[in-house]
């Protein structure tokens, strides 16, 4: 008979059979098929070797001959292998052509099996390459960000840098900070008569005896021409004047520049952190405090306090105006297009919220979100935003909403049973709702949100994540949590025409995404250039001003759902 052209060896039993294997291995092929000529035969020794050579291959596919009368030889082959898996019987008497057929079935299988089994190898090892790729340009960006984050004329840290510290300071350590922000008194003077050049001198000498009086812990930075920054953890209000003593008593020195005798003074506006975790208020704090000490005679310290602040009032205001606003229907709904790349056809809409507040105008909505999370205002403010996107969802025949769930509202529980009570009360399909999260609202609890996340995408729901690229989680990471979609960060897009690394990143994340099966959109695409990009580097999706403002639902052009837009 014909058996497929491939390298054959036989044996009279088990162990010569194994020991063929052996050489083949030994040569560097692998022996795929064993057919088993068992008729006639004693059954233990059928037993015997079935089990020697199902615990050599295990992915070897094993092919036995047997008498057609031999039942119980069928019987004891399925008790040691458990399963037919990569097992073919076949009984005698034998069609020649029947057993071609088979062998070449089981080979076809085999090969079929070691292609996928290779295939998921190299695409899982694409994945762990882009992701070194990805890694390694984060590298480099880390890299060219810290020389940009230092002062030449000091060597201190310069504002980014002084930002960036405070913020990691604020999000990762327990001790509460301080923050000192200090302006020299009248050093315009000595910058004009005396040159640039002494100017800088005296920075660099005042530079130098502040650093002296810090506290341990404590870090200084130059913020511009002759502001300087402390951040000093947990000081007594003792020790917090003692420190501020000592720099006005280093900046008032009398010192010998550039031949003349020069003498400034400071003034120190000081923010200590309270309830507030946001580096911008504690630095908007301390710089109110600043001028307060200005203005009430220089040479002084001042520590900030509500009774100082505007903002303080303002925030208030917010907080006890918003629940009104609810109520009273000052909040609108908007709507952002979402296109395809290639041909601008609109997919969907990102449903955005605005205030129109009577007494301050339009307040944006990255004000008065954040007053709704930390009040807990949020739940109610989210549901009548998820309603009101899924109603004009349904009356305006939009092809979908996309949902934005703040983390506060998203770890709700029954979050996700909410959204589908939201729609079917809207009479909206689940599958034309997306939400969009942020990664902190996932990681900050892992099983409350897989929960939420299965009850979504079980009926439909498509999850994407918002402000990729901002976090730190990895998208293999991520990806356990079925997501659909991801949104690069409007900030990668921002630089993408300008800067070569931001379209590489940007195409590496697309490819990786791509590979783990989600869909990407990028944000606030607001030039033909930047599309050009984008859709080069693989994102199939766009959104930004370049395609359509966010609109209130009835401006939205009619006819979104007949051809594409060019
Ligand atoms: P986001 O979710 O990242 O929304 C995108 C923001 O980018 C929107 O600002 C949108 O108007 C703006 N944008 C879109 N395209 C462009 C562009 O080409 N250029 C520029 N410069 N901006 C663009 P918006 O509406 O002010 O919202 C700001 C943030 O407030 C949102 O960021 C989101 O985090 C939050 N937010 C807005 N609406 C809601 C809401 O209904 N619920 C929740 N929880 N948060 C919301
Ligand atoms: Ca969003
Ligand atoms: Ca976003």
């Amino acid at each position: 008979m014909a058996l497929p052209t491939e390298t054959l060896a036989s044996a009279q039993d088990a162990g010569e059979a194994l020991h063929h294997f052996e050489q083949a291995r030994y040569l560097g092929r692998t022996a795929a098929l064993f057919l088993l000529d068992f008729r006639g035969i004693a059954i233990d020794q059928l037993t015997n070797c079935v089990t020697e050579l199902r615990k050599a291959l295990r992915n070897s596919e094993l092919i036995i001959l047997f008498d057609a009368t031999d039942s119980p030889a069928l019987a004891a082959c399925l008790k040691i292998a458990g399963s037919t898996e990569r097992m073919t019987f076949l009984t005698a008497p034998l069609g020649g052509n029947l057993v071609v057929k088979t062998l070449k079935a089981v080979a076809e299988r085999q090969r079929a099996g070691a292609h996928s089994k290779r295939a998921m190898r190299d695409s899982s090892e694409a994945i762990k390459g882009l992701e070194v790729q990805i890694e390694e340009l984060r590298a480099r960006l880390d890299i060219a960000k810290h020389a940009s984050r230092h002062d030449h004329l000091t060597g201190s840290l310069n504002r980014s840098g002084f930002v960036e510290e405070l913020n990691m300071r604020l999000t990762r350590n327990r001790q509460m900070q301080n923050v000192l922000m200090i302006d020299l008194d009248r050093f315009k003077a000595v910058n004009d008569t005396l040159g640039h050049a002494a100017g800088d001198e005296l920075v660099r000498k005042i530079s130098t005896g502040m650093a002296a009086v810090l506290p341990s812990g404590a870090i200084l930075a130059r913020l511009g021409g002759d502001e300087f920054g402390i951040i000093a953890e947990s000081l007594s209000d003792v020790a917090m004047t003692e420190l501020c003593n000592k720099i006005l008593r280093v900046a008032s020195q009398s010192r010998i520049i550039a031949g003349h005798e020069v003498q400034v003074s400071a003034s120190i506006g000081i923010a200590r952190q309270g309830a507030t975790h946001s580096e911008v208020e504690l630095m908007r704090q301390a710089d109110l405090a600043l001028y307060a000490a200005k203005r009430e005679g220089r040479n002084r310290f001042r520590v900030f306090d509500d009774a100082l602040d505007q903002v303080t009032q303002y925030r208030l205001t917010l907080e006890s105006g918003l629940e009104r606003a609810l109520n009273a229907g000052q909040l609108k709904m908007v709507y952002q297009p979402i296109v395809k790349a290639d041909t601008r056809a609109i997919l969907g809409y990102e449903a955005l919220v605005r205030w129109d507040s009577p007494d301050y105008g339009s307040i944006p909505p990255d004000e008065f979100i954040p007053i709704a999370e930390e009040t807990g205002l949020i739940l109610d403010v989210g549901e009548w935003i998820a309603r009101e996107a899924l109603r004009d969802c349904r009356k305006w025949n939009l092809p979908y909403v996309s949902i934005n769930l703040s983390s506060r509202q998203f770890l709700r529980h029954n979050v996700g049973e909410r959204i589908l009570r939201y729609a079917a009360d809207a009479d909206v399909s689940p599958h034309r709702v997306q939400i969009e999260l942020t990664e902190t609202a996932i990681i900050d609890d892992v099983e409350r949100a897989s929960y939420n996340l299965r009850i979504l995408r079980e009926a439909g729901v498509r999850v994407a994540l918002d402000d990729f690229g901002t976090g730190y989680s990895s998208l293999v990471y991520l990806k356990q949590f079925a997501i659909d979609c991801i949104k690069i960060d409007k900030s990668f897009v921002d630089n993408i025409a300008r800067e070569r690394q931001s379209a590489v990143i940007v195409a590496s994340v697309a490819k990786l995404a791509k590979s783990l099966g989600m869909s990407v959109v990028a944000e606030g695409v607001e030039t033909e250039d930047q599309r050009t990009i984008l859709m080069a580097s693989g994102c199939n999706m766009l959104q930004g001003f370049h395609f359509g403002r966010p609109m209130a639902a009835a401006e939205l052009a009619p006819g979104h759902l007949s051809e594409p837009k060019y």
